[in-house]
């Protein structure tokens, strides 16, 4: 007798909607686009690469930044050498080059889960509701970080998962309502 096809890619299809590729990418990804609370408006504002001053040779990371708020007219700008990389979740997250708290970011009881852009938080939301996890192949290897690796161990746990998705959620949520961050009590815009 033959096996039913049917059946067999069933089951194939129901494994693969659950599963997460590590995409390999890096904070370095994510780092140009770094949404922030504004110290002007509290709204959210963008920490971007400035034009000025490009060196196609220097370092992503150590590329002047300016930070820009829509709502309030803010404009800083940062040409420096010490940028200083969010690590662990024990506390907020701040951007590596203002210090501003991130806008994406939320405390569990955990800790903190934070990202830098909407498609940063997108990738850890992806990964924790995955059921299968595949692993670059140089994961064990620590020959590159990626950062899927480098995340927490309770965002990893299983379960922990709905938890996450319910903080993932709880960004979104913050996030939506506080947009537009600069509406006027009268309902124009600024
Ligand atoms: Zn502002």
């Amino acid at each position: 007798m033959r096996r039913s096809a049917g059946r067999s890619h069933t089951r194939r299809m129901a494994l693969l909607s659950g599963r997460f590729r590590d995409p390999r990418s890096t904070e370095y990804d994510f780092i140009s686009l770094i949404v922030v609370r504004c110290p002007g408006c509290e709204g959210a504002a963008r920490v971007v690469p400035a034009p000025e001053g490009f060196d196609p040779g220097g370092r992503i990371l150590f590329r002047p930044r300016r930070m820009v708020c829509r709502g309030c007219g803010l404009s800083r700008t940062w040409s420096g050498r010490l940028a200083t990389l969010s690590r662990g979740t024990a506390r907020p997250a701040k951007d590596p080059y203002f210090g501003m708290p991130l806008w994406f970011q939320v405390e569990t009881r955990h800790g903190w889960l934070w990202a830098y852009n909407l498609e940063h938080l997108d990738l850890i939301r992806r990964f924790v509701g995955a059921s299968l996890r595949e692993r670059a192949p140089w994961y064990e290897t620590g020959q590159k970080m990626t950062l899927v690796a480098r995340l927490p161990v309770w965002i990893k746990r299983a379960k922990n998962r709905d938890e996450i998705l319910r903080a993932v959620g709880r960004i979104h949520a913050s996030s939506a309502a506080a947009r537009p961050a600069c509406r006027r009590p009268n309902g124009t815009r600024t």
